[in-house]
């Protein structure tokens, strides 16, 4: 056989994948048939998942890859929608989700916020809020608001506007350190922001749902954008849907960390924090250091409905 080169899944789509080689070419590649034979049993291949690459010979003019083996995954993030049967990967080793919400247009509500932020933390993935449209008239009370609540557990708050430029630079920064993926509903401004950090990538911009893309040989509907210092951005169909995904309700309190931190106080091991005496949760909303917003998010979840406020 002859070179075996290490890679990137950057694009998933139609049975085929975008590989980028460590030699900086983009290739497609299928699965060898062992891992064919694997992937039907567990997971396929997906973006993010850092791979070796063979390239066959499949004709006169066209060389294909193989797919030769695949490295273990640091993080999945895995959705667990009402109308998935089984859990399912949909983008391997990013380290940071960007919870996404505009200030304004679409009008925030942070029981969604939390949502966002409680499949990242229930992915093990570091959350980030970002809030886009601050240069929105009436925008600035939203933002001081949150940054104060999500200063709480702990959680970088960025303040963006695509149009103006606000803040961008603070985003690149945070993007450009390793591979990420902005989720949050349509309409917030997600497309428009990656855009004004890398024009060439011309996302579409003012649609409510994205269609499936075509690529050159496959099509692509799930991919991972180049942005110009070199982070990695999951652009994935899958994270334009908000809600939680079917988180069981004993796996809620670890996802907000503010409540879990008081944890141990409460009178009783088993704690629910919605209703109990002793509760050292329910005496923190009291006295104000657990914001209530995020109490509120929490026992809607912990009570088993699928999004907080949906
Ligand atoms: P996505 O669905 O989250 O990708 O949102 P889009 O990027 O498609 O943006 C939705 C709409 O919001 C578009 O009409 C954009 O022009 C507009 N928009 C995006 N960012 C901003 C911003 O920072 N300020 C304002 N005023 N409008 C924005
Ligand atoms: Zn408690």
């Amino acid at each position: 056989m002859s070179e075996v080169l290490p890679g990137l899944v950057v694009g998933s789509g139609g049975g085929a994948y975008e590989v980028l080689l460590e030699d900086g070419r983009t290739v497609s590649a299928v699965l060898r048939g062992r891992l064919k034979r694997e992937s039907r049993l567990g997971d396929r291949l997906v973006i993010g998942d850092r791979v070796s690459a063979a390239p066959v010979d499949a004709g006169p003019d066209e060389e294909g890859w193989t797919v030769e083996s695949v490295e273990p995954r640091d993080t999945q993030i895995v959705r667990r929608g009402p109308t998935d049967r089984r859990p399912k990967v949909i983008a391997a080793n990013v380290g940071r989700m960007f919870a996404v919400v505009a200030a304004k247009d679409p009008e925030p509500r942070l029981p969604q916020l939390d949502g966002l932020l409680v499949i990242a933390e229930s992915n093990d993935v570091e959350p980030v809020v970002v809030i886009n449209k601050v240069d929105l008239e009436g925008t600035s009370d939203f933002v001081r608001r949150a940054q104060d609540i999500y200063a709480v557990p702990g959680y970088e708050v960025i303040a963006v506007s695509a149009e103006s430029g606000e803040g961008l630079e603070e985003l690149d920064t945070a993007l450009n350190q390793g591979t990420s993926a902005l989720i949050g509903p349509s309409g917030v401004g997600k497309s428009s922001l990656l855009n004004a950090l890398a024009p060439e990538l011309q996302l579409r911009t003012g649609e409510i749902s994205r269609k499936v893309r075509r690529g050159r040989h496959t099509t692509v509907s799930s991919r991972l954008l180049r942005l110009p210092a070199g982070g990695l951005v999951a652009d994935t169909p899958g994270f334009g849907d908000v809600g939680v995904w079917g988180l069981p309700p004993e796996e809620v309190e670890p996802c907000f960390p503010e409540i879990s931190e008081l944890a141990p106080d409460c009178r009783f091991r088993g704690c629910t924090h919605l209703a109990e005496p002793g509760c050292a949760v329910l005496e923190g909303v009291e006295s104000g250091s657990v914001p209530r917003s995020r109490w509120e998010s929490y026992a809607e979840l912990r009570r088993g409905s699928s999004e907080p406020g949906g």
